[in-house]
Formats: C-alpha cells, sequence, structure tokens
C-alpha cells in the first residue's frame, strides 16, 4: 500500500502508516527503516526510502508528533541514520546528513540530541581515524550551529569528546581540521567561558594559533579566523594569546602574515581581530596596543 514497502509490510500496524501530502500514496515508516538498515542494499537502492524519509519528516506533523511521543522510535530512526554515516559514498553521505538534522530539527528532544552525543563520542574516542569520523564531527557542527542548548550541554557533559576533538585538530588533514574547528566556533557562544574547562580552554587557544601558522586550505582559515574572533573578547583567551610563543608561532606573528596575505577577507578579519584586542579594556593594563604597535606588524 505505500510507495515503499518491504515484504514484512503486512506485520506493519497503522501506527506506523503516514499520509503525506502531495504523495498519492501514504508512506509506512517501519519499511523505510527497513530499507535504510538493510545491508544487502547499496546506497543508491536506499535513495528513495532516505528520500521518502526526509519529506515524511518535513510535510506530516503526525508522523512528528509518532516520533516526539515515542522515544525509541525516534532513537531507532536516528541510529539507523547514523549507522549510513559510515557509508564509503560522499554523496549519499551528505544527505543522509542533511536528513539526520532534519529529524533532530523536527523531533526537537533533548533526549535524542543526548543520544546522538553519547553516540558520537563514543565513535569518535574508539574510532582514530579521523577521515572516516567526519560525517559526524560534520554532523556536530550543523547540529551545535542550529540547536542553542546544545554548546552547554557538551561543554558541561561532554568532556571526553571534547578532549578528543582537541586531539584529533592534529590529525594531517585541514578538511578535519576545518570541521573540528567550525565546532568550537559554535561551542564559544553565550557564557562560555563559565562552562568550559580550563584545560579544554587552554587546547583551544594553542590549537587555533597552530592552526593559523600552517593553514592552506581558506576554510580551515576562515574557521580559524571566526575561533578566533570569539576567543580575543574573553580576558583570560586574550592574555593566554599574546605571551603564547610555540617556537616562534605568536599571534602577531600569525596576524601578520594574514595581513600581507593579499585576500581580503583574510586581512579583514585580522584587522578586526586587532581592533578588538586593542579596545579590550584589559588591553591598557596589559600593554597590549604597545605590543602591536612595537611588533614588526605595522611597518612593511
Ligand atoms: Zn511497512
Amino acid at each position: 500500500m505505500s510507495l515503499l514497502s518491504v515484504e514484512g509490510h503486512a506485520d506493519h500496524t497503522a501506527a506506523w502508516i503516514f499520509v503525506v501530502p502531495s504523495e498519492s500514496k501514504p508512506s509506512c515508516l517501519a519499511c523505510l527503516l527497513s530499507i535504510l538498515e538493510d545491508p544487502a542494499l547499496i546506497p543508491v537502492q536506499k535513495k528513495p526510502a532516505l528520500a521518502s524519509l526526509a519529506s515524511l519528516v518535513q510535510k506530516s506533523s503526525e508522523a512528528v508528533s509518532s516520533l516526539q511521543g515515542n522515544m525509541a522510535i525516534a532513537s531507532h530512526c536516528i541510529l539507523t541514520l547514523m549507522e549510513l554515516l559510515k557509508l564509503d559514498d560522499t554523496v549519499f553521505v551528505a544527505q543522509v546528513l542533511d536528513v539526520c538534522v532534519k529529524v533532530i530539527g523536527k523531533v526537537k528532544s533533548e533526549d535524542l540530541v543526548r543520544l546522538v552525543l553519547d553516540v558520537i563520542q563514543n565513535e569518535v574516542t574508539t574510532n582514530k581515524d579521523c577521515r572516516a569520523v567526519c560525517p559526524l564531527f560534520l554532523l556536530l557542527g550543523r547540529l551545535i550551529h542550529n540547536v542553542s542548548s546544545l554548546a552547554k550541554v557538551m561543554a558541561q557533559d561532554f568532556d571526553s569528546l571534547l578532549q578528543q576533538l582537541c586531539s584529533s585538530l592534529s590529525f594531517p588533514d585541514e578538511d578535519v581540521q576545518a570541521s573540528i574547528v567550525y565546532i568550537f566556533v559554535y561551542l564559544l557562544v553565550g557564557d562560555w567561558p563559565a562552562n568550559l574547562s580550563p584545560g579544554i580552554h587552554r587546547q583551544i587557544v594553542q590549537e587555533v594559533l597552530c592552526l593559523l601558522s600552517t593553514a592552506k586550505v581558506e576554510a580551515l582559515i576562515l574557521n580559524c579566523l571566526g575561533l578566533l574572533r570569539k576567543l580575543v573578547t574573553n580576558g583570560d583567551s586574550l592574555e593566554l594569546l599574546m605571551r603564547l610563543n610555540m617556537e616562534g608561532i605568536t599571534l602577531l606573528a600569525v596576524l601578520k602574515k594574514l595581513l600581507v596575505s593579499k585576500k581580503e577577507v583574510q586581512q579583514i578579519s585580522s584587522l578586526q581581530i586587532l581592533s578588538s584586542i586593542v579596545k579590550h579594556p584589559q588591553s591598557q593594563s596589559s600593554n597590549y596596543t604597545v605590543a602591536i604597535l612595537q611588533s614588526d606588524l605595522m611597518g612593511e
């Protein structure tokens, strides 16, 4: 009876079946999940079921209410999707990512978000192949950008995930690094200095400087500059940033490199960061302005 159904459909009760406006036949959620989790099917065979699931959560308010009222089904649905993120098919994985974000965005359940964070934490701390878990970094970035309460939950209750994200920044792949820095940009919201552990705070500060000194990929440079812009608004980060000298890598040396880069976005961003430093209340007492003026930053 549904657009897509599996052999066992006769056993699926009416509670699984939803009318989707604009589609001629109803969709059976149980059948869609069976297709998506069938290991015998390749991605191209799963695509119609993935598209149907996307339109089900977008267009059927009954389906969304049903997922909200039944956490076991919502969890099954999201875990099935997250399993598909492991497949080696970039285009399909990008589509699965979109549907994951849609399901979580529609269900709006903190329990579901915590489940997703638990799975990601478990996966990234056990699987050291950062390229393989990169879709999970991308999912986390999309979620933390869209779910405003997530940053606080992560900072307070997912310390080992944050530690692993910091360690993964040393993985030599700038796309992977860019996806992790993106997460940190949105982690630093609200009263982040109070929520974040001092150890993680310090690691983020050190890593962003190291990354900026070597970054070649535009996305990584821009994400790092976005992160730096947030860090310099906080007195503790600013003090550490101005004090750090890792074998010649200093904040002012990194900013100088970006200012002479001839890339307008990087230049503007670097100037905004310098301007924030000069305007920071701590700047006068700590002579940061003097340090900037005495550096060769302005002279060449
Ligand atoms: Zn069915």
